[in-house]
C-alpha cells in the first residue's frame, strides 16, 4: 500500500459490532469478561482500548515501524523513552533542541541520575568524538527549532550501530508526510500529535512509533506501569487528523516556498532560514531525507532591536501570535520572548537565535492573503 492510501486505510476497519465506518470513540474504563480471565483481549482501557489500538497501527504502518505506542502527549512519549535508560546512562541530543524535550531531560531525569549532552551533529567527527561509554540514546531532532537547522539521520546512525547505541528521531516538525527515520535506520520515532499528525490545533497527543517489536514490548509495559495514555476522543482527532496530512502538508510546503521568495524580495528582511534555500548549509541532506523542505520557516530583520520584530508580531491579522505549529492556520511566534526566553540572552545570541527571530508555521491559507499579511506587518 502507498503511503497516502495507508494515511486513510492502515489499521482501520469498520466497527465489527454496528460496520460504523469511522473508529468508534470507546469511552469505557472497563470491559465485560465472560469469566475470569476470559475476555476479548481488552481488560482496563489504561492496558488497552479499542480507539487507541487502531491509531497505534495506523501509525506504525505509516512511519514503516513494528509498532506504536501512544501517550497523552509529545512528553509524555519522551519521558517513556527515556525510561529506557538507567541512572549513570546518557543521552546524547542535538544542540538546537525543543526546549520542553530539554527541560525534561536537564530538570527531571538529570536529578534521577540520566546525564544529557547537547552537540551539533553537523560534524560527524566531532559528533563521533563526543560518544562515551555510557551513551545509551542519540537523541535527534530535524529539522530543529526554530533555527530550521538538518541533521543526516542515516549518517548519524551508521556511526551509532558501529557502538551499538539506540538512536531516536523527534519527526514532530517534519510529519510521517516528509521523512521516516525509521527508513533511514533509526530504533525509535516521537511525534507530537498535537502538531502535524492532529493538524487543526485542537488536541495534545504524543506517539513513539519503534522498529522492532521487541522495543515496542518495552515502552508499552512502562505505558501501562505509569499510565500516561491518551484518552479516545483524543485518539479519534488524531485519527481524523492522519487521514488528510498528505494534503495538507504538501499545500502547507506549496504556500512555505512562496512566501520565502516574497521574504527574500522584501529588503527589510536579514536572514532566511529554511532547508529549502539552495544556499542552506543542510540543503543537500534535505533533499536527500525529506520529500519537501517542510512549512516552518524563521527569519530575522536587518533592525535586530527586539521592539521591531514585537511590532511585527502584533500587526499580522491571519497570522496569530501563538505557540505551537503544524495547524491548517498560520501561526507567527517570537522564540527570544516565547519558547526560547529561559535561555540566557548570550547563549541565545551565540547560536544565532537573534532578537528580532521570528518563526513561522505555513497554514494550507491561500499563499497570497498570507503574504499580504506579512507585507503589511513588516512594512
Ligand atoms: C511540541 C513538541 C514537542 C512536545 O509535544 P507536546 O505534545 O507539546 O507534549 C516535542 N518536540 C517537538 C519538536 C515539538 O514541537
Amino acid at each position: 500500500m502507498k503511503f497516502n492510501t495507508k494515511l486513510i486505510h492502515a489499521g482501520i476497519h469498520p466497527d465489527p459490532s454496528t460496520g460504523a465506518v469511522m473508529t468508534p470513540i470507546y469511552q469505557t474504563s472497563t470491559y465485560a469478561q465472560d469469566g475470569p480471565g476470559n475476555h476479548k483481549g481488552f481488560e482496563y482501557a489504561r492496558t488497552q482500548n479499542p480507539t487507541r489500538k487502531v491509531l497505534e497501527d495506523n501509525l506504525a504502518a505509516i512511519e514503516n515501524g513494528a509498532a506504536a505506542v501512544c501517550f497523552g502527549s509529545g512528553l509524555a512519549a519522551m519521558d517513556a523513552i527515556i525510561k529506557l535508560l538507567k541512572p549513570g546512562e546518557e543521552v546524547l541530543a542535538t544542540h538546537d533542541l525543543y526546549g520542553g524535550s530539554y527541560r525534561l531531560l536537564v530538570r527531571v531525569f538529570g536529578p534521577l541520575g540520566i546525564k544529557s549532552r547537547y552537540i551539533p551533529m553537523q560534524n560527524l567527527e566531532y559528533f563521533e568524538s563526543q560518544i562515551s561509554e555510557n551513551t545509551k540514546l542519540i537523541w535527534i531532532e530535524t529539522p530543529t527549532n526554530p533555527l530550521l537547522q538538518i541533521v543526516d539521520i542515516e549518517a548519524i546512525v551508521n556511526i551509532a550501530k558501529r557502538k551499538n547505541i539506540m538512536v531516536c528521531v523527534d519527526n514532530t516538525f517534519a510529519s510521517p508526510y516528509l521523512q521516516n527515520p525509521i527508513d533511514l535506520g533509526a530504533d525509535l520515532v516521537l511525534h507530537s500529535g498535537t502538531k502535524y499528525l492532529g493538524g487543526h490545533s485542537d488536541v495534545i497527543h504524543g506517539a513513539v512509533i519503534c522498529k522492532t517489536n521487541e522495543l515496542a514490548d518495552q515502552l508499552h509495559f512502562i505505558q501501562n506501569a505509569t499510565g500516561a495514555v491518551p484518552g479516545p476522543m483524543d485518539c479519534f482527532l488524531i485519527l481524523r487528523g492522519i487521514k488528510t496530512l498528505h494534503v495538507r502538508v504538501q499545500r502547507a510546503c506549496e504556500n512555505a516556498k512562496k512566501i520565502v521568495e516574497y521574504l527574500q524580495s522584501n529588503p527589510k528582511v536579514n536572514r532566511i532560514l529554511y532547508p529549502g534555500i539552495i544556499s542552506h548549509p543542510g540543503h543537500e541532506i534535505a533533499k536527500k531525507q525529506m520529500k519537501d523542505f517542510g512549512a516552518m520557516i524563521s527569519f530575522d530583520l536587518h533592525n535586530q532591536e527586539l521592539e521591531n520584530a514585537v511590532r511585527v508580531l502584533s500587526r499580522t491579522k491571519l497570522f496569530t501570535c501563538a505557540e505551537s505549529l503544524g495547524g491548517v492556520e498560520s501561526l507567527i511566534g517570537h522564540p527570544a520572548s516565547m519558547t526560547h526566553a529561559s535561555i540566557p540572552k548570550e547563549d541565545r545570541i551565540k547560536s544565532g537565535l537573534t532578537d528580532s527571530l521570528i518563526r513561522l508555521s505555513i497554514g494550507i491559507e491561500d499563499s497570497d492573503d498570507l503574504i499580504a499579511d506579512l507585507h503589511e506587518a513588516i512594512n
